[in-house]
């Protein structure tokens, strides 16, 4: 690792740095003229590798003015050189690898007849996974907050009855152990991103997360959050791009497609966007999907309701079952175009892959 050391540093602050680095197994070697850069070597007696949270210890101290190069330190979420890329899977669906799966269906879970009419109809259009929010994150406490655990029990029939899996959020961290119980993966919205006691709980569970990326938050504050799961020891995380606020309100949110492009080349984890709360309008989310996927997105999560009009929430970007459709022809289109594959519910399962956390 090699730190940067404040300008004037007191000797305080860098007798703190010298401790510091003793405690973690490390020897200080100063560099420059003024030996304000500090090459710290690992002690050949030292136990154990280097661990993230070192560069963090330093990171915090105020002798300490930058991390220049953490060395052998790398984050989990981080793609090394030769590293194979994660692939995620759940209830059918594979993301990452070349596998590029579809999630549709409503933006919250309104009554059983519907959602089931709503999954037969997206499974039969070629979605793997359906979605629907049983809690439901609203601006307003007065607006429709989700059916709750009657949605749960919803989802939870229609999975059966359909044979599709199912994405949905939670929002509480006492609710993590009834959500997952129900649900193929996990979803963390975007207002949770930044939520740690929601994510530390999440890193303890054996589902799949799709972690959505905060509309006000950079790329290296997502892949904190994704850190979070991982190093609770969670290594099934599927990103996803929803938008970030943009200073235009001609679409809800911006689709940032070079996030997508840059974290499928910087993290071994799956990315996926989702171009319905990126446009915010119905009429768009078509283009936007068919954006994120040839900027490398395994995936697409994006709402489709039986009648658009009469949803209960963010009806205005909700597509149609047609709409949704065409929009899986343009996917099968751009997954051929890149060599990649669309996964099908109907297709053979795949040979058993495991979830080992690669080795720090
Ligand atoms: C949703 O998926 O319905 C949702 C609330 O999305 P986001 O968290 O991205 O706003
Ligand atoms: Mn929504």
């Amino acid at each position: 690792m090699l730190l940067r050391l404040k300008r004037q540093i007191a000797p305080a602050e860098l007798s703190a740095v010298e401790a510091t680095a003793r405690s973690l197994g490390y020897e200080c070697e100063y560099l420059g003229q003024k030996q304000e850069l500090v090459q710290l070597h690992r002690r050949t007696d030292a136990e154990g590798p280097e661990r993230p949270e070192f560069a963090a210890r330093f990171a915090d101290l105020a002798g300490v003015d930058a991390i220049l190069d953490r060395g052998a330190v790398h984050d989990l979420w981080s793609a090394r050189d030769g590293g194979q890329p994660t692939v995620v899977e759940a209830a059918g669906a594979r993301f990452g690898g070349g596998d590029i799966s579809l999630v549709a269906g409503p933006c919250a879970v309104e009554d059983e007849a519907r959602l089931l009419e709503v999954a037969s109809a997206v499974a039969a259009r070629g979605a793997t996974l359906l979605r629907g929010g049983a809690y439901k994150p609203r601006s307003s406490p007065y607006s429709f907050q989700g059916l709750g655990r009657a949605g749960l029990e919803m989802l939870r029939s229609v999975r059966e009855a359909v044979g599709i899996g199912v994405v949905t959020e939670v929002l509480d961290p006492r609710d993590v152990e009834a959500v997952a119980e129900v649900a193929d993966v996990v979803q963390v919205g975007a207002r949770s991103m930044a939520s740690y006691a929601l994510l530390k709980e999440l890193g303890k569970i054996d589902k799949p997360v799709l972690l959505k990326r905060g509309f006000g938050a950079t790329v290296s504050e997502f892949l904190g959050a994704a850190e979070y799961v991982l190093s609770g020891g969670n290594g099934r995380i599927v990103l996803c791009e929803r938008g970030v606020r943009g200073f235009d309100s001609i679409t809800r949110n911006l689709l940032d497609v070079g996030a997508i492009a840059h974290l499928k080349a910087a993290t071994h984890l799956p990315v996926i966007a989702d171009p319905s709360h990126a446009a915010g309008r119905s009429d768009l989310v078509r283009a936007l999907g068919r954006a994120g996927l040839v900027a490398g997105a395994d995936g697409l999560m994006v709402e489709v309701h039986p009648a658009p009009e009469e949803a209960h929430s963010d009806a205005q970007q909700a597509i149609s079952l047609r709409a949704f459709e065409a929009l899986a022809q343009d996917a099968r289109a751009i997954a051929d175009l890149d060599g990649r594959r669309i996964v099908n519910l109907s297709d053979p399962a795949p040979p058993e892959h495991t979830h080992e956390l690669s080795p720090r």
